[in-house]
């Protein structure tokens, strides 16, 4: 099996330190494993796009030089794709999705929703009021296929949502986390297609994953609640799980989840400042994973040698700047 791997950023802004994280470790394993890195846009949500966010971001990593194998490119200021399995940004992959959103309705695993935004505001209040966790209630499961359709021909706006089954365990394995277990019943029917026609993060992301032949889904522990979702939606299409690797947060010396707040955050920022590449990704690979001995100063390929999956580690990593200085001073 080769190993392939992805980063998937959302171009809506700055490249935040936690994403090259992500990106390095992607690397890392790729290299390690003479797998392929692939990078692929995300950039279904269209409110949250920023204007040459891309851009910034594949400059970004190019100053890093984690350099990705397959994916979107800048030569000569233009974005261009290189790689097989492409397009790699989303929404150059609409008709792809609209095809397997198709084979989920067919198969009665997705359903037409046609609830306004007052409607489940209105659910919402009550659930909360009656002390519950909110969640969509199903109203529209009681449409036919024909009834949705004759809805749609009529005009009326839709959204499409995944049909889950009552009580059913969904199961995972996460290589930092260990096993996963959700019910079916603490999980929501979740939007897989906007009104817009866009697919929603976990439609797009599994369909992408699947096709693009993904192995390892290395990403940040934010996306661990999401993945039962995503699991369930590899099992109704018949398609091999990836390994799921979910890398715990950067945090500030506080123990909170480092942000914008707490200063220097963002690639571009050390980029600015003169900080030189190598120490910055020396530094961020070891904020979340340890080598076996007590090595502090790594060259890129020294890295690749060294760097374990096994090693992340399950709590989350400090961004130490005065750490971050000395390592800098060392090259
Ligand atoms: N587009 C997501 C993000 O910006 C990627 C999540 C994933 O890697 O699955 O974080
Ligand atoms: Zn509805």
């Amino acid at each position: 099996m080769t190993v392939r791997v992805r980063f998937a950023p959302s171009p809506t802004g700055f490249v935040h330190i936690g994403s090259l994280r992500t990106a390095l470790y992607n690397y890392l394993f790729a290299k390690k494993h003479g797998g392929r890195y692939v990078l692929r846009i995300e950039d279904t949500d269209q409110t949250r796009y920023v204007e040459g966010a891309i851009e910034g971001m594949l400059r970004a990593m190019a100053w890093a030089g984690v350099n990705h194998d397959e994916g979107a490119v800048l030569e000569n200021g233009e974005l261009v794709q290189k790689g097989e399995y492409g397009p790699y940004i989303q929404s150059e992959r609409l008709d792809i999705y609209q095809k397997y959103i198709q084979q989920l309705i067919e198969g009665g695993h997705a359903y037409y929703c046609f609830c306004s935004k007052e409607r489940l505001e209105e659910v919402r209040e009550q659930q909360k009021t009656m002390g519950l966790t909110p969640k969509y209630d199903g109203h529209c499961r009681k449409y036919t296929l024909e009834e949705a359709k004759e809805k749609i021909a009529q005009g009326e706006s839709y959204v499409i949502r995944l049909k889950l089954p009552e009580n059913k365990d969904i199961q995972f394995m996460d290589v930092v986390r260990g096993n996963v277990t959700v019910n079916t019943n603490d999980m929501d029917d979740q939007v897989l297609m906007k009104s817009d026609g866009f697919p929603t993060y976990h439609f797009a992301v599994v369909v992408d994953d699947h096709l693009m032949g993904i192995t390892h889904v290395i990403r940040g522990e934010e996306w661990l609640i999401s993945t039962p979702k995503h699991v369930y939606l590899y099992e109704v299409f018949g398609w091999k799980v990836p390994q799921f690797v979910h890398l715990p947060n950067i945090l500030n010396a506080e123990r909170k989840k480092l942000s914008k707040r707490h200063g220097d955050v963002a690639v571009e920022d050390f980029m600015r400042k003169g900080y030189l590449p190598e120490a910055l990704v020396n530094y961020i690979a070891l904020v979340g994973w340890s080598p076996e001995d007590n090595q502090e100063i790594f060259s890129m390929d020294e890295l690749i040698e060294k760097f374990s999956l096994d090693r992340v580690s399950k709590s989350g990593g400090v961004f130490d700047t005065d750490k971050l200085n000395w390592i800098n001073g060392h090259y």
